[in-house]
């Protein structure tokens, strides 16, 4: 495995708890559901590292993993949760500006799409939010098996038009699904260039 073994570290809920910004860091965000946590856990070779299914309202953690003592894999709380309240939203979109703002080992982002629906406005948010930042980021497409084969183009039109207004994106795209593997070893391979 690329990675190596990979250790949950800790959950953190406010800045003052971050680990010392010493390791090469990458993070994943996405909307509620995007397949995040299975993403982890298949990248990772661990099942049930990442928490399957969060739910919503529960306090929003920033979740640290370890890999082989080279990386950190931050799993950031799931956005987008539909009839989420203001004040939720608020405080979600704080931390994550104030983490974005803060980690100067952060070298990229990873923003989980589904390939179903494509680049909703709330991950072309946080991509505003990543440009801001100076955070490089690139798009991950997530659950591919649930897209017939003549429905996947269009959506990477989209996914493309879309990379193309934001100054942070690399125009490559994965393809992935946690499902099939598809695309892990690819994400994997990049991860670990990132050193
Ligand atoms: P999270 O909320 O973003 O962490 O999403 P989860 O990883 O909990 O996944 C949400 C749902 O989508 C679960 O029922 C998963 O089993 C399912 N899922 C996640 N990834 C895939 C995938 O690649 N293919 C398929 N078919 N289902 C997936």
């Amino acid at each position: 495995l690329f990675l190596g073994p990979v250790d949950f570290v800790k959950g953190v809920v406010a800045m003052s708890g971050l680990p010392p910004d010493d390791r090469t860091e990458i993070c994943f965000a996405g909307r509620s559901n995007v397949g995040k946590s299975s993403l982890i856990n298949a990248l990772t070779g661990r099942k049930g590292l990442a928490r399957a299914s969060n739910t919503p309202g529960r306090t929003q953690e920033i979740n640290y993993f370890a890999a082989a003592d080279s990386h950190y894999i931050v799993d950031l709380p799931g956005y987008g949760f539909a009839n989420a309240p203001v004040s939720k939203v608020q405080e979600w979109q704080a931390l994550l500006k104030t983490y974005l703002a803060g980690r100067a080992s952060l070298r990229r982002a990873f923003v989980l799409v589904d390939h179903r629906h494509g680049i909703k406005e709330v991950d072309d948010e946080i991509m505003t939010l990543l440009d801001r930042s100076a955070v490089p980021f690139q798009a991950v497409l997530t659950k591919q098996d649930k897209v017939k084969a003549k429905d996947r183009e269009p959506v990477l039109a989209q996914v493309r038009e879309k990379l193309g207004k934001h100054p942070a994106a690399y125009p490559e795209i994965v393809v992935t699904s946690s499902e099939t593997g598809d695309g892990i070893a690819t994400l994997r391979a990049i991860i670990a260039t990132l050193a």
